[in-house]
């Protein structure tokens, strides 16, 4: 049977992203894709129920789609994107789609919901340009109860959250978030990813680093000198963010524990000097690989991927592996063209 899917539907994932209190913010992936498939956070049990509606919708309609030629309007976001892939199962009958729903299980949660504080002022970063999505105050917890409300419901009703289910937290700047115990308290034994900027050394944190290996601190530093770090920061910290960097790679179990990134800028961080001071810095912690990742509103794309063949050479020389984030598959095959 033939069938159209993106990888974050075959995983049911599951997105909450943006404003938690207005419009919809629960969805299936972070592609910024217009018409998308989501919904809005409702009551709980209604919600959940209006997620695996959709989730079981998408696929019988991504049937129809690729069987008989017949879109509907639940596909109108997943059509225009380009992770919609024609695919093909050995899957006899509609009533075994449906059966094999019943066994799914969401491999991937993801928690990216505003407001949320951020105290950095990241130059690529959209979120602070809304002032709003920043500012939380104690109205908002309702609205995040509600989703650690859906989360519990998939977990212990409907069993649709296992320990193999990875997750991703995003919300602003956990460790100022001030419902950060909670998100800690949800996420701490669970194979986890958190996103933080290293302004501020937080205890929980590194314990966690320290206790669970499946536990990862995702950093994007973008730089590898203070005055880089100042002009893409908006902050005068490096010395502060390498401490807090050391403290936590000190606790964490293993090195893979760390995950740096670095955001390719056109004309403020790719040169030649802070290629190198930045693979010094990984060495000095002994970190053996960095993510690459395109910055989503790049207008000088032919410089980027330029830039990030040679930053990936430097790479290479220096025996430090990396992934690519962001780049579209004709950017990958360009660089790789230019390697
Ligand atoms: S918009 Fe794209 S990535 Fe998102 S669910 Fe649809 S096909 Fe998948
Ligand atoms: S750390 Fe993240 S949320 Fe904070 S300013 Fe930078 S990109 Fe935005």
């Amino acid at each position: 049977m033939k069938y159209y899917a993106c990888s974050s539907i075959e995983n049911l994932e599951l997105a909450f992203l943006g404003h938690i209190d207005i419009g919809n913010c629960v969805t299936f992936c972070c592609e910024d894709v217009k018409e998308k498939p989501m919904i809005g956070l409702r009551e709980p049990k209604e919600t959940v129920e209006e997620i695996l509606r959709l989730y079981q919708d998408i696929k019988l309609k991504s049937i129809q789609l690729a069987e008989e030629g017949v879109s509907d309007s639940v596909l109108t976001g997943c059509i225009k994107c380009p992770m919609f892939q024609l695919k093909q199962k050995e899957i006899q009958s509609i009533s075994e789609v449906k059966k094999r729903m019943i066994y799914d299980y969401i491999k991937m949660i993801n928690i990216s919901v505003y407001p949320a504080p951020c105290q950095a002022k990241c130059i690529y970063c959209n979120v602070r340009k809304f002032k709003r999505l920043m500012q939380y105050n104690e109205n908002f917890e309702e609205f995040y109860n509600r989703m650690f409300e859906i989360i519990r419901l998939l977990q212990e009703e409907y069993h649709l959250i296992k320990p193999s289910t990875n997750w991703f937290i995003a919300s602003g700047e956990i460790t100022i978030h001030p419902l950060k115990r909670k998100l800690y308290d949800l996420t701490m034994d669970k194979n986890v990813v958190y996103c933080s900027n290293s302004f501020k050394y937080d205890e929980q944190l590194g314990d966690i680093l320290a206790t669970n290996r499946n536990a990862k601190l995702s950093f994007s530093i973008d730089s590898g000198t203070p005055e880089t770090w100042s002009l893409v920061k908006g902050a005068n910290n490096w010395e502060t963010m390498r401490e807090n960097l050391n403290r936590y790679h000190k606790k964490a179990l293993t090195c893979q524990q760390i995950r740096l990134k670095y955001i390719m800028l056109t004309g403020i961080n790719d040169n030649p000097q802070e290629y190198a001071a930045v693979i010094n810095l990984l060495q000095d912690l002994g970190l053996r690989s960095l993510e690459i990742a395109r910055n989503q509103y790049e207008t000088d794309i032919q410089r980027s991927v330029k830039d990030t063949a040679t930053f990936i050479q430097c790479l290479k020389k220096a025996n430090i592996e990396y992934q690519l984030r962001g780049y579209s598959p004709e950017e990958v095959k360009q660089i790789n063209e230019i390697l």
